[in-house]
């Protein structure tokens, strides 16, 4: 019997609200967005870099435009993005689904027992693959970025200028003041 592996499964978690969480490579705070397609391509991405899948098939999604911190500004490409606890979650699958062929390649050998009358090693079964991620259940404040007319969420403390993650534009303060600026020209 061989498993497949469904890629599509290891699905980034999401809150009660449907967003899923990012950590910005430069500054490593936290936000959230709406869910991406191209989620799948980040998470392909990083699973086929710890382990070269055989049967590896491209997502069918490409990597789409890079992606804003909502804090810093960094910008860096959409599979840059997942936070620690979703990297280790992909390195556990990884590592899983790399015991579960190795299994397979063993159990083959002792399945072929008769051009193989003296095997030296007794297969062990792998653990099961690991189940998913819990859903993330902090809610963080959103806020509407009016530039692209979609929901973020943000750190609750945060109360300087946003970037969209989206499209870069820069968002005055959210400190609940009204932001006026007011510039006096002196003749
Ligand atoms: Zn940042
Ligand atoms: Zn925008």
């Amino acid at each position: 019997m061989s498993r497949e592996l469904d890629v599509a499964r290891l699905e980034l978690p999401r809150d009660e609200k449907g967003f899923v969480r990012r950590e910005c490579p430069a500054c490593g705070r936290t936000f959230k967005t709406r869910p991406s397609r191209h989620d799948a391509h980040a998470v392909h991405r990083r699973l086929t870099s710890l382990f070269p899948f055989e049967n590896a098939h491209e997502s069918g999604d490409s990597e789409g435009p890079p992606w804003c911190c909502l804090y810093c500004g960094h910008k860096a490409p959409t599979d840059s993005w997942l936070t620690t606890e979703q990297h280790v979650h992909v390195e556990r699958v990884a590592r899983a689904w790399a015991n579960h062929v190795r299994y397979e390649q063993l159990a083959h050998v002792t399945r072929t027992l008769s051009q193989n009358p003296r095997p030296t090693f007794v297969v062990v079964p792998p653990e099961d693959l690991p189940g998913p991620m819990p859903p993330d259940s902090e809610s963080l404040r959103v806020i509407p970025m009016v530039c692209c007319g979609e929901d973020v969420q943000a750190l609750w403390e945060w109360d300087s200028a946003l970037y969209c993650p989206r499209c870069g534009a820069h968002h005055g303060g959210l400190s609940g003041r009204q932001q006026i600026h007011l510039r006096f020209i002196q003749e």
